[in-house]
C-alpha cells in the first residue's frame, strides 16, 4: 500500500492535473446535493476487501459525488460565510499533506511551526494586542472559542479556590454566533445573552447587565464574548466599552472575530475595532476571510501563559517534548487539540507569495462589493434595503416576498445553478422577518454577477 508502483504514479499525475484544472477554473460547477440512497445508486460500495482501484474510485468522485457538493469559492455563492481560498493557499495544503509533519510540537514541527508562527504574527499585529501576546492555528472558530473560553474559566479558577466548585458562567449579545452556545454547552457553564436595544451590544448594556446579576451569579460570571462582525449581519459591538467594563469588573474579554477578522486588515474598517487591542483573546477564521482553504481558525491570547495553564497536556510518552533539547514552541500547549496538521501553512505561503498589501485589497474588495450591492438594490423597485452593508454582508428584502417565496427562490437559483443566495431572518420594529443576505469574500464575484442575481427577484 505504501511502496511506488505504477497505479500510484498514474494517480499522482491524475490528482495533480485534477487539482490544476480545479483550481484554474474561476466557476467551477455549482453542485447540489442528492439524497443518499441516489448517490449509492449511482456509486455503489466503494470499500471492498480487495479495493476497487484508484482510478474507478477517482472517477466516481469527478463524475459523481464532487458534482454533489457546492464549491464554496464560486463567485455566486454568497450565502452563509462563503470562502475564496488562493490557489498559493491550496497548492500549499498539498504540500502541506505530502511533508507529513506532525504540528503539536516543536520538537517535531519546527520548521513548519516557524511558518505558522510567522503568520501569526502578521495577525497578532492587525489586532493591536500588547508585545508578548500570541496565538495558535486552530480546526475553525469554534475550537478557538472554546480554547478561548477554557483558557479564561481557568483563570478565574485558579483566582479562588471556591470558584472550582461552582458552574461558570458567561455573557455575551444576541448577536453571537451559535458555537459559543454550543461551546458553553461543551464546557458546562452556562450562558446568558444580553438582548441588545439597538444593534450591537454597547458597554452601558454589559455594564446594566452585570449590576442587575444576583450575588450568586456575579460570583460565577467569568468572561463576556463581543463579535467582531456578527455572522448574520456584519455587525460589531462596541469593543472599546465594553473592554472597559471588563476591565473594571475584573473579567475575561474574548472577541469572536471568526468571520469579520480578516477586516482588521482594511483600513476603511479598522476603526470600528477600536478597544479589540484590550481583549484578552480574540478568534479570527483564515478560512473565512483570509482567503485560506479549510480548515483553519485561530485563537489569539494576550497572555499565553494562561492559555498553557490551561491546554497543556502532560503525559509520560509527552515527557520529551518540553524537554529543554527539544525547546520551542508547542502549539498543542495553547488549544485543545493535540495532535494537529500543521493548518497555518497554506495561509503562511500564500501571505509570503502575495504579499500583506494583495490581502487588504482583496478584503477591501468585499467590503466594497457589498457597497455596491447595496446601491444596485436601492436602484431596483421591487428590492429594499433593510440597513446599511456593514463589512462585507448586505440584507436586504424583496417586496412583497413571503418566507415561502424566499425559500423557493433560492432552491430555483440553486438548482438551475446560477447562485446560492440563502434567506435569513432579522428583526425589524420588534417583529422577526425573512429576508435575503449577501455575504461577500471572494474578490473575483463581479457587479455582473450581483446584477445577475437580483434581476432573477424581479
Ligand atoms: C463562523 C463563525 C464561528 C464558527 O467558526 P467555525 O470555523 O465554523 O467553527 C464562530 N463565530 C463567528 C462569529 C463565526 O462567524
Amino acid at each position: 500500500m505504501h511502496t511506488i508502483d505504477m497505479e500510484l504514479v498514474e494517480m499522482t499525475l491524475d490528482v495533480m492535473k485534477y487539482t490544476i484544472d480545479r483550481i484554474s477554473n474561476i466557476t467551477p460547477e455549482l453542485g447540489a446535493p442528492k439524497k443518499e440512497e441516489e448517490l449509492f445508486e449511482m456509486v455503489g460500495e466503494t470499500i471492498t476487501p480487495k479495493g476497487i482501484g484508484g482510478e474507478t474510485a477517482f472517477k466516481l468522485f469527478k463524475d459523481v459525488l464532487v458534482k454533489a457538493t457546492v464549491p464554496i469559492d464560486h463567485p455566486r455563492h454568497l450565502a452563509f460565510v462563503p470562502a475564496a481560498p488562493t490557489r498559493a493557499a491550496i497548492m500549499f495544503d498539498l504540500v502541506t499533506s505530502a511533508s507529513s509533519i506532525h504540528g503539536a510540537y516543536w520538537m517535531e514541527g519546527a520548521g513548519g511551526i516557524f511558518c505558522e508562527n510567522q503568520a501569526m504574527k502578521w495577525l497578532v499585529s492587525l489586532t493591536g494586542l500588547p508585545k508578548d501576546s500570541f496565538g495558535v492555528f486552530t480546526s475553525g472558530g469554534t475550537a478557538a472559542n472554546l480554547s478561548a473560553l477554557v483558557a479564561a474559566r481557568e483563570e478565574w479558577r485558579s483566582r479562588d479556590e471556591s470558584h472550582k466548585a461552582v458552574k461558570g458562567l458567561l455573557l455575551t449579545s444576541n448577536g453571537a454566533h451559535s458555537s459559543i452556545q454550543a461551546m458553553a454547552k461543551v464546557m458546562d457553564a452556562d450562558l446568558e445573552m444580553i438582548v441588545c436595544q439597538g444593534e450591537n451590544l454597547t458597554g452601558s448594556e454589559l455594564s446594566s447587565t452585570i449590576a442587575n446579576l444576583n450575588k450568586e451569579d456575579r460570583e460565577r460570571l467569568f468572561a463576556v464574548v463581543a463579535t467582531g462582525g456578527t455572522t448574520n449581519a456584519g455587525i460589531i459591538d462596541e469593543l472599546d466599552s465594553i473592554a472597559a467594563i471588563c476591565g473594571k469588573e475584573k473579567l475575561w474579554f474574548h472577541v469572536d472575530c471568526a468571520y469579520g477578522g480578516g477586516a482588521l486588515a482594511a483600513p476603511s474598517v479598522r476603526h470600528l475595532f477600536n478597544g479589540i487591542e484590550k481583549a484578552d483573546s480574540i478568534t479570527i477564521d483564515p478560512h473565512k476571510w483570509l482567503f485560506s482553504p479549510y480548515d483553519c481558525g485561530a485563537v489569539i491570547y494576550k497572555d499565553m501563559e494562561l492559555a498553557k495553564n490551561a491546554h497543556s497536556q502532560k503525559g509520560s510518552y509527552l515527557e520529551i517534548f518540553k524537554d529543554e533539547g527539544a525547546h520551542g514552541f508547542n502549539p498543542a500547549d495553547y488549544q485543545i487539540q493535540l495532535t494537529r496538521r500543521l493548518r497555518g501553512m497554506p495561509l503562511w505561503f500564500s501571505l509570503a507569495m502575495h504579499g500583506t498589501e494583495k490581502y487588504r485589497d482583496s478584503i477591501e474588495r468585499g467590503i466594497e462589493l457589498a457597497k455596491i450591492a447595496a446601491k444596485k438594490i436601492e436602484e431596483r423597485d421591487y428590492l429594499e434595503l433593510v440597513r446599511p452593508s456593514s463589512l462585507s454582508v448586505v440584507l436586504y428584502r424583496r417586496k412583497g416576498w413571503t418566507p415561502d417565496q424566499y425559500r423557493d427562490w433560492t432552491y430555483k437559483n440553486h438548482r438551475e445553478g446560477i447562485a446560492l443566495v440563502t434567506p435569513t431572518k432579522w428583526n425589524t420594529n420588534g417583529k422577526e422577518e425573512t429576508i435575503s443576505r449577501f455575504c461577500f469574500i471572494n474578490p473575483d464575484t463581479t457587479e455582473e454577477d450581483i446584477d445577475l442575481i437580483l434581476d432573477t427577484m424581479k
